[in-house]
């Protein structure tokens, strides 16, 4: 990956891209470019030999003016300041294209959850959870998992909150278990976003998702669930990654059996039946007709994009390519969806869970389903006519073009607070 690019300014250059093509002045822009606040923390939490380790936290609230600020919370070293605000923009474009109520917040632990005890985790998480009780609430920020969190610490956040609050409050986080108020669908549903946009860019572009060969990188939540759902449409997913390497079989892999062993083995690399392992940069390279990079921000550069022949990129992940990346691919024959739309299953159902928490009322995995169905393919729809409409030079810009048009309207219509 490339370790040039910094997500905040590719964030902030995708949003310049976009200005041209949307009726907004110029101050209005400058602040949408940047977060409303951050919290940056140092947790103290001790640890099981007795000893207290001290780590970085953050969470940045973007843009609050088309509803509470909402987004996830990451665990991993790799986290900054910088990658917070930008993920945390992202989020607000998101929501926005989806046209869901919330505005954009990120937050995240400076961490390898892998050098920590559950017990160790859980104090950590717990720690994190007061310090943000202040900024959070089912009507201010709802936060949600992303890289390395899941259902476990979702519910530790909810039940430190409610503990400290003395209430029930299930709606002030999301992406919870469903014995603790999680909607059904909502662990599926960012690959099944992504699986939907795939399915709608290859109609809108004449292609035939049955057969198609399908690269995947990153298998982990968004990634295999995007395998697995392509596959059942008999897309062919001939190459999956994770941090330890590829993998890549001619005939297409059964992405349930690939999950199973890396479940058992704790890679994708090793699965018995691949024809070849390889490394992630060969996997990006591969002449497939989809690529679906699933992993973490900057994995094509503007050089790696130079040797990308896919026909057509779905980015499950948020922020893949740099913006160098895309100038080179709109020059290019590749069609790249964009991870505002593609990956946006997961905050929609995390509205959809919020909706449910707040009315006590749980609806069935089919209408989750259905109705995620029909918010994705009807943003779908409007971007492409954005894209026709206007001379974007490519969807992502069009994307933007959709999502910062809301968020001004938005803030217009707001009227001026001194
Ligand atoms: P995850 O932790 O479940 O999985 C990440 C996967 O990426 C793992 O398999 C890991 O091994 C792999 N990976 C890490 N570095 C890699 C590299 N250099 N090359 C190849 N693989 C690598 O995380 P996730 O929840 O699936 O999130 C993945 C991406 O999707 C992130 O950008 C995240 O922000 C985005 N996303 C996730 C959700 C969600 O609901 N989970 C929603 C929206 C966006």
């Amino acid at each position: 990956m490339s370790e040039q690019a910094n997500p905040f300014e590719s964030l902030q250059e995708q949003i310049d891209d976009a200005a041209a093509y949307v009726d907004v002045s110029e101050d209005v822009l400058n602040r949408l470019k940047h977060p409303e606040r951050g919290l940056e923390t140092n947790l103290s939490v001790e640890m099981d030999d007795d000893s207290v380790e001290v780590f970085k936290a953050f969470r940045s609230q973007f843009n609050g003016d088309r509803g509470p600020y909402k987004g996830g919370i990451r665990y991993h070293p790799g986290v900054s300041r910088d990658e917070v605000k930008a993920l945390s923009g992202w989020m607000v474009y998101k929501t926005a294209i989806v046209d869901i109520p919330y505005g954009g917040g990120k937050g995240g632990i400076v961490i390898d959850p892998d050098d920590y005890s559950d017990g160790e985790l859980e104090r950590i998480t717990r720690s994190f959870a007061e310090e943000l009780r202040p900024f959070v609430g089912v009507d201010k920020d709802i936060p949600a998992p992303d890289v390395n969190t899941g259902q476990r610490e979702m519910n530790w956040i909810k039940d430190t909150y409610e503990t400290l609050e003395n209430t029930t409050e299930p709606g002030i986080i999301t992406g919870k278990a469903p014995d603790s108020g999680g909607s059904a669908g909502r662990v599926e549903a960012t690959g099944r976003s992504t699986m939907l946009t795939a399915r709608e860019a290859f109609d809108y572009l004449d292609k035939e998702i049955e057969g198609a060969s399908v690269a995947v990188q990153g298998y982990g939540n968004a990634g295999w669930i995007a395998a697995k759902l392509l596959h059942e449409l008999d897309a062919n997913v001939v190459a999956v990654s994770d941090s330890s390497g590829a993998v890549y079989k001619d005939g297409g892999f059964n992405p349930v059996d690939v999950k199973n062993h890396k479940n058992e083995t704790g890679s994708v690399v090793g699965y018995p039946s691949a024809d070849e392992e390889f490394s992630n940069e060969d996997l990006l390279t591969l002449d497939v007709d989809l690529l679906v990079p699933a992993a973490l921000e900057n994995a094509i550069d503007g050089d790696l994009a130079q040797n990308v022949q896919a026909d057509v990129i779905v980015e499950a992940a948020n922020g893949p390519l740099t913006p160098d990346a895309d100038d080179v691919l709109a020059e290019s024959d590749t069609y790249v969806f964009p991870d505002i739309l593609a990956n946006a299953g997961g905050v929609t159902v995390s509205y959809f869970e919020w909706v449910q928490n707040r009315q006590r009322f749980y609806w069935t995995e089919e209408r989750v389903n259905e109705e995620l169905e029909r918010i994705i393919t009807d943003a779908f729809d409007k971007l492409v006519e954005t894209y026709e409409d206007t001379d974007a030079p490519n969807m992502r810009t069009a994307a933007y073009v959709v999502a910062i048009q809301r968020v001004a309207d938005a803030y217009a219509e707001s009227g001026n607070w001194p």
